[in-house]
């Protein structure tokens, strides 16, 4: 740290990515990213793209994509907003709607804290109950700015729709956010109830089921006033925060929406199995929504776990803390290499 850092960024705690090693060949299964290539036309968009227009800006409003996603989504491109990476829509909420304080369960995406210390914002964490499960009743008539991840991570386990409007409704003059980063592996989509809800924002991202964390593209659906004012926000610190390539493959994935929902099937097929066979060795796994599980054994600690199966080339996630720390994250890939984790964790139960 230089001495020249502003004095409110010195206990700053940053947000700790996965680990994205270079060294050597891994079975990856600790960030939740997709196991499977983006859809055909998005290779060959990337094959054909033009060099010569990287010299150019790209178009700060994504016209083209906003207007797919609009015809997707049945709605009109004033209702969408665009980022880097939905982590940005989330840290511009953060930014925008936070006056009030900011409210969110005590296990979740971790980046909600670093984002409301990073900005200053009062924020309270509400723990989940004993099975893990948001208690709808917390979030009722708080007014503070809420952030629910649905389905949420790292536990996967899903809040009915109705809980979810019953939070919108009775928190009028509050925004709402809710994260829908996994919610294309089985959950409900908040989606219908941003024509009925003026505080509701649902954010979603390409880096999960659409197969492309690497291009960094983020969206979110709410009312033309919230949109505008994330605009305001985004035209504020990079209006140009979609790179002209990202915007490109990301209307060749809209146009490509059947694949992955089939891709979409064949992970919650490949969860569903995972989860038996760990059940079948005496795991605790969670009900999972999302494109990965949390699970913990009787018989070998979620750190140890964690670092035998790094050992064998296998990452998965586990995150050192106290009510969780028994529990790994274990991103769902495909079926083949989730046999091959299974045998590893066979082979290191009997060891054992
Ligand atoms: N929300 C949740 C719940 C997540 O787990 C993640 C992924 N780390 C994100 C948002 C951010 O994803 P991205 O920035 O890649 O869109």
């Amino acid at each position: 740290m230089s001495r020249f850092l502003k004095e409110k960024y010195n206990i700053l705690e940053a947000y700790t990515p996965g680990e994205q090693p270079r060294d050597g060949e891994y079975i990856k299964l600790n960030t939740n990213e997709s196991p499977f290539s983006p859809a055909p036309e998005v290779a060959q968009i990337l094959k054909k793209s033009d060099i010569e227009r990287l010299r150019l800006y790209c178009d700060p409003c994504s016209t083209e994509l906003k207007a797919s996603l609009a015809s997707l989504y049945n709605l009109e491109s004033e209702n969408i907003f665009l980022s880097n990476g939905s982590d940005d829509i989330l840290n511009f909420a953060m930014m925008a709607f936070s006056d009030k304080g900011a409210i969110f369960p005590d296990i979740t995406y971790g980046f909600y804290p670093v984002f409301a210390e990073l900005h200053g914002v009062e924020y309270e964490e509400i723990p989940l109950k004993a099975d893990f499960t948001v208690d709808e009743n917390d979030y009722i008539s708080k007014d503070k700015l809420i952030f629910i991840a649905n389905p949420n991570a790292p536990t996967g386990m899903e809040l009915p729709l109705e809980s979810i409007e019953k939070i919108i409704a009775s928190n009028p003059d509050s925004v709402v956010v809710i994260d829908e980063a996994y919610v294309d592996f089985g959950g409900t989509s908040a989606l219908p109830l941003i024509s009925k809800y003026e505080n509701l924002l649902v954010v979603r991202t390409y880096s999960k089921s659409r197969c492309m964390a690497g291009a960094r593209l983020g969206y979110a659906f709410a009312s033309k006033a919230i949109i505008e004012d994330l605009e305001k926000i985004k035209f504020s610190t990079n209006p140009y925060n979609i790179n002209s390539l990202t915007a490109k493959l990301g209307v060749a994935t809209v146009n490509s929406n059947d694949y992955y929902e089939a891709k979409c099937k064949e992970i919650i097929s490949v969860r569903e199995y995972t989860s038996e066979k760990l059940r079948e060795m005496g795991f605790t796994v969670l009900s999972s929504k999302a494109n990965f599980i949390f699970a913990k054994s009787d018989i070998i600690g979620g750190e140890e776990l964690y670092l035998k199966l790094k050992e064998r080339k296998i990452l998965i996630r586990h995150f050192a803390k106290d009510r969780i720390k028994d529990f790994n994250r274990i991103t769902i890939g495909t079926k083949e290499q989730m046999d091959i984790f299974l045998e590893n964790i066979g082979e290191i139960l009997k060891e054992r």
